[in-house]
């Protein structure tokens, strides 16, 4: 219905992505309270808006967190949610991460898939189906964040200063499309240390992992030894880690000092069961050797990834089981604190797994403070915007669709009865945050279409 009006704009679409992929958007901490997140996430906005006006549709700016493209007059409006900041291009790229440079029917560039292409997308199916001149009965707006990869505070002001949508789609993750998302819940536990001296083994440090989304692939411990225990700790080590498999390595520091680095697997924190924890192995290790702290040496030890040692074990029919990932530990002579990943279940509130939390560890004495908790997202199979949503995707991509549940988090939650819609088909490869991002231009294409008629098939 709208593919060759599509199939015309085909050079514009490539080009206006191109200079959109040229604004190396990341997001950053900025004074000028009408750029918020720094100068190019600004530039990147403005290039989409100026773009909409250019074209005839209404824009608004939202006080430079957000802003959107509109087609349609109504009161109920669908929202396309997409997102213009960029991660960090970090190194290794074959071509440059900011040239938007076209090799083998590809763009590379850093957004290329993360969201800036489906953004324009999205942006050129709404382009066509104002073309097309069939009446709407909603409303249609591309909202535009630009800190999705760092707060979300693009959104909380956009919402605070405009309406909820009806419903809609977020062109940030996976095809078919994605109808229900775990919680996200993280929180730290801390608490002073007493420093013990005159004992036989003493870790003056511990350091373990670097984001709390991550299982930690590495744990380090500096040790201090007393000189008639240090035989028996080498043996006892040395067994133990054999026994286990545990890969270390331990070297001197001074007389009666040594660094302990254990290795383990990482894997990312929504999935703790495919990875190994260094944390968890480090905490196996000093729980060998007799301590005062050997009950917090066993704690760490006893950490599973399904929150068992948390008290907070529970799945449901849709998403499964909570997993939790223990992504950080910071030890120190002063001080105690571990950061946690857990994804909860759509039955379950942030709130209830923290009173859990409380109870268990209760003999630790430890301070529990949220860092942030993301509500699940669950948008019913049955209802309107997923059905639509999968019509279109089996008609178009011909293949028959299963909407998947999954523990990871995406754009959609941002907003109410929305669903993650694309642009990855099953089986692709995700350059997501890596070197060498790209999209295929076909896909583009391929996109800007189905997104056409999701708007089309929505707002209808
Ligand atoms: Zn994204």
């Amino acid at each position: 219905m709208f593919g060759s009006w599509i199939q015309s704009h085909r050079q514009q679409i490539i080009g206006c992505l191109q200079e959109l992929l040229r604004i190396p958007s990341v997001g950053e901490e900025s004074c000028d309270p009408n750029k918020p997140f720094g100068e190019e996430t600004d530039r990147a906005l403005q290039y989409m808006l100026n773009l909409g006006v250019s074209h005839g549709c209404k824009v608004r700016n939202v006080d430079g967190y957000a802003g959107h493209i509109e087609i349609g007059d109504s009161d109920e409006y669908v929202a396309v949610l997409a997102h213009l900041d960029v991660v960090p291009a970090g190194t290794g790229w074959t071509y440059p991460p900011f040239g938007a440079e076209i090799h083998e029917g590809k763009i590379f560039a850093r957004g290329a898939i993360d969201d800036k292409g489906p953004a324009m997308a999205a942006f050129y199916g709404l382009l066509a189906v104002k073309a097309s001149g069939l009446p709407l009965r909603k409303k249609v707006r591309l909202i535009l964040g630009i800190d999705e990869e760092t707060d979300w505070r693009c959104m909380d002001h956009y919402f605070r200063k405009e309406p909820l949508p009806w419903g809609g789609f977020t062109p940030d993750a996976d095809f078919p499309l994605i109808y229900a998302e775990k919680g996200i819940l993280h929180f730290a536990l801390s608490k002073p240390r007493d420093s013990v001296h005159g004992i036989n083994l003493y870790p003056v440090e511990i350091i373990g992992g670097d984001r709390p989304n991550m299982v930690p692939d590495s744990c380090r411990a500096t040790l201090i030894v007393s000189s008639q225990y240090i035989p028996v700790f080498q043996t006892t080590l040395e067994r133990f880690c054999n026994e286990h498999g545990i890969s270390y390595t331990l070297s001197e520091q001074g007389e009666t000092k040594f660094a302990l680095t254990v290795e383990g697997k990482s894997a990312h924190g929504s999935l703790p069961e495919l990875g190994v924890n260094a944390i968890t192995l480090m905490g196996k290790i000093l729980s060998q050797f007799p301590s005062a702290e050997s009950a917090f040496f066993e704690f760490l030890s006893s950490a599973d990834p399904e929150g068992s040692f948390l008290g907070i074990q529970c799945s449901d029919e849709i998403t499964g089981k909570l997993s939790c990932n223990l992504g950080l530990l910071e030890v120190n002579e002063n001080s105690v604190r571990m950061v946690f990943d857990v994804r909860y279940p759509i039955d379950r509130t942030g709130e209830e797994l923290v009173q859990l939390v409380q109870q268990t560890v209760r003999q630790f004495s430890f301070q529990l403070d949220v860092l942030n908790d993301k509500k699940p997202l669950y948008v019913p199979k049955d209802s309107p915007v997923v059905t639509t949503l999968q019509r279109v995707y089996e008609k178009l991509a011909h293949q028959s669709s299963v909407p998947l549940a999954i523990g990871g988090g995406t754009y959609a939650r941002a907003i109410p009865n929305a669903v993650a819609f694309g642009p990855l088909f099953p089986g692709m490869e995700d350059l997501a945050h890596q070197k060498d991002e790209c999209i295929d231009i076909e896909h583009l294409i391929q996109i800007t279409n189905l997104y056409a008629n999701a708007i089309y098939e929505l707002a209808k």
